[in-house]
């Protein structure tokens, strides 16, 4: 240790003993221009004026709302079919996945096709974290982030959204549902971006060109 810093060490705990010992040691005695005050205000009001000629970099929300993308990751709803029936089949694995157990299915038997489907879905927001595992491991395209991201209210019961509350027209989830169809072949196309070496392909399919995935 070289002897500069062994002083600075030893002067350190004597300085904090005699401050204990009477605060004034510690107090720095301000310039006539620190008392005054004057040229920091000249500063700050400088910094005022310049900003006002500027384009604003705040947002004025919530009049102003954000530009949206169909990749962002708002509350997950429940897609609704054109004659208003749930397409949920109340298989319960998004239940299952959902890290912080947001989710609450109540399946029940149908007339339709489908057999099964909630006959109530509740999804507690001030648990889900949004994380889309519902939506990746959904083999209906049933649940989907939105892109709405405002979860407000007075009450703990606000919150808790039922199945009335969860289902949206498909209509209005078309964009994400489409983004969601372009990322199922996302590793076909990372697999064509860098094929194996010798250009064979284990799984033949990775051989294709990346097509759209059709759905209805
Ligand atoms: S987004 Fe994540 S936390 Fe929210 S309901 Fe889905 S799986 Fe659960
Ligand atoms: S939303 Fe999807 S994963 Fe969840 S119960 Fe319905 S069909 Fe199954």
């Amino acid at each position: 240790m070289s002897a500069e810093s062994s002083a600075m060490t030893t002067a350190a705990p004597q300085r904090f003993a005699a401050a204990v010992a009477s605060p004034k040691v510690l107090q720095h005695t301000l310039t006539l221009n620190e008392r005054l005050f004057f040229w920091p205000f000249l500063k700050a009001l400088a910094f005022t004026f310049s900003r006002m000629f500027k384009k604003d970099i705040t947002r004025r929300y919530p009049e102003q709302k954000m530009d949206v993308k169909p990749s962002l990751h708002g509350v997950p709803v429940l897609v609704m079919n054109d004659d208003g029936s749930p397409r949920c089949v109340a298989c319960g694995l998004c239940e299952f996945v959902c890290p912080p157990r947001a989710i609450d299915i109540t399946p029940g038997e149908t007339d339709r096709p489908i057999e099964r489907e909630p006959k109530e879905f509740v999804i507690d927001m001030l648990r889900c974290i949004e994380c889309s595992y519902c939506e990746e491991v959904c083999p209906e395209e049933a649940i989907v982030m939105s892109t709405d991201y405002e979860v407000v209210g007075r009450r703990r019961e606000d919150f808790v959204w039922n199945l009335t509350k969860l289902l949206k027209p498909i209509d209005q989830l078309k964009v994400r549902l489409d983004w969601v169809r372009r990322t199922y072949r996302r590793w076909d196309v990372a697999a064509e971006i860098a094929p194996p070496i010798g250009g064979v392909y284990r799984d033949p399919r990775w051989a294709e060109k990346p097509k759209p995935v059709e759905r209805h």
